[in-house]
């Protein structure tokens, strides 16, 4: 059985299990990198990213998660498409069933990053890729020169109204406060684009266009008049946050009330020989360089775990 042991299994290829990866590797752990349900995770599916040190004019999402995979390989991290399915870390070395297969490892990474979060609306649901998309990069060429609707008051939904704009006519922001996390120059920029209308205090009741498998357009009511009025679009674009990929170990490791793993010491949680780092574990910060951070602790602290365990 010694044999078929894995030092380190980092699930998630996104920026905090690639930096997992590249550290682990070059520390000659051999890691195995389960790539997950969304390979390269939210910066696969992004544009130009400006602030990732090191990068002067910025650099395309997909382009820097290739980057960090090409190191880690070249170190021999071991990539394999999949997701757990269940895990023991009762166990020790840990037991990862991924349905068709079981990994024992001695150290786990999860940096099994968040998934966009869903409205939640049947209607919604129901028109999800006839319209309805949470991936500007994605779909966003399927609707030039038709107006479009697109949800959210945070940088996403910034980032996908303005990436937009390069297709559609007109970009209707729609908000559900008037009040705005998103970063002052995110919320400028969009502010000042001539494509981009802002709809605040706004909420989506439901999606048009089920019967005719494709958005037709929106219902929306304000929520300080209570008024219902609907918005004709062909597409909607949700940005409203992601939701930790976690609830796998619930009653293993300690969530917080939004499920995201808690961690102590920036990535230890309550399982010795288990880290989680990323946006699995950060509601904070959730950037890609803070994520590239924690990835790198929990990789240094795979490594001191084996070393204090004989290995
Ligand atoms: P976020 O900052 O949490 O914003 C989510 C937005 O969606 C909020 O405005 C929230 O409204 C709204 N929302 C949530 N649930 C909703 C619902 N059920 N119905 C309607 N609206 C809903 O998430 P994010 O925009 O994804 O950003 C996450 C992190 O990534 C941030 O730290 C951000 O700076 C970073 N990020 C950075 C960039 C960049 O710098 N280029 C790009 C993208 C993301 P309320 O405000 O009312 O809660």
């Amino acid at each position: 059985m010694s044999d078929t042991i894995r030092d380190t299994v980092i699930l998630g290829s996104g920026c905090a299990g690639l930096t997992a990866a590249i550290y682990t590797a070059r520390a000659n752990l051999k890691p195995l990198v389960l790539e997950g349900h969304e390979p390269g995770g939210q910066l696969s599916i992004t544009t130009l990213v400006e602030n990732f040190p090191g990068w002067p004019e910025g650099i395309q999402g997909p382009d820097l998660i290739e980057n960090m995979r090409k190191q880690a390989s070249r170190f021999g991290a071991d990539f394999r498409l999949g997701h757990l399915a269940t895990a023991d870390l009762t166990k020790h070395p840990f037991v990862l069933n991924l349905g068709n297969e079981t990994i024992h490892t001695r150290t786990l990474i999860i940096a099994s990053g968040a998934s966009a979060r869903w409205l939640g609306l049947p209607s919604e649901q129901a028109l999800i890729g006839h319209g309805v998309s949470s991936c500007a990069t994605c779909d966003g060429f399927f609707f030039s020169g038709r107006e479009i609707a697109v949800v959210g008051g945070g940088d996403s939904a910034m980032e996908e109204a303005l990436f937009l704009t390069r297709f559609a006519s007109k970009v209707t922001l729609i908000h559900r406060r008037d009040h705005f996390r998103a970063s002052r120059i995110m919320l400028d920029r969009a502010i000042a684009h001539p494509k981009i209308v802002f709809m605040a205090n706004t909420v989506i009741e439901e999606v048009l266009g089920v019967e005719q498998r494709e958005v037709t357009g929106v219902r929306l009511r304000d929520t300080l008049t209570g008024v219902e009025s609907e918005l004709s679009v062909s597409g909607l674009f949700l940005g409203i946050g992601h939701i930790p990929n976690a609830a796998m170990f619930a009653g293993q490791l300690d969530l917080d009330e939004d499920g995201y793993i808690k961690t102590h010491g920036n990535v230890f949680t309550r399982v010795p020989g288990v880290y989680a780092c990323g946006d699995v574990q950060d509601r904070r910060y959730r950037q890609a360089i803070t994520a590239a951070g924690t990835g790198c602790m929990a990789a240094l602290e795979a490594e001191k775990y084996l070393e204090e365990h004989g290995r």
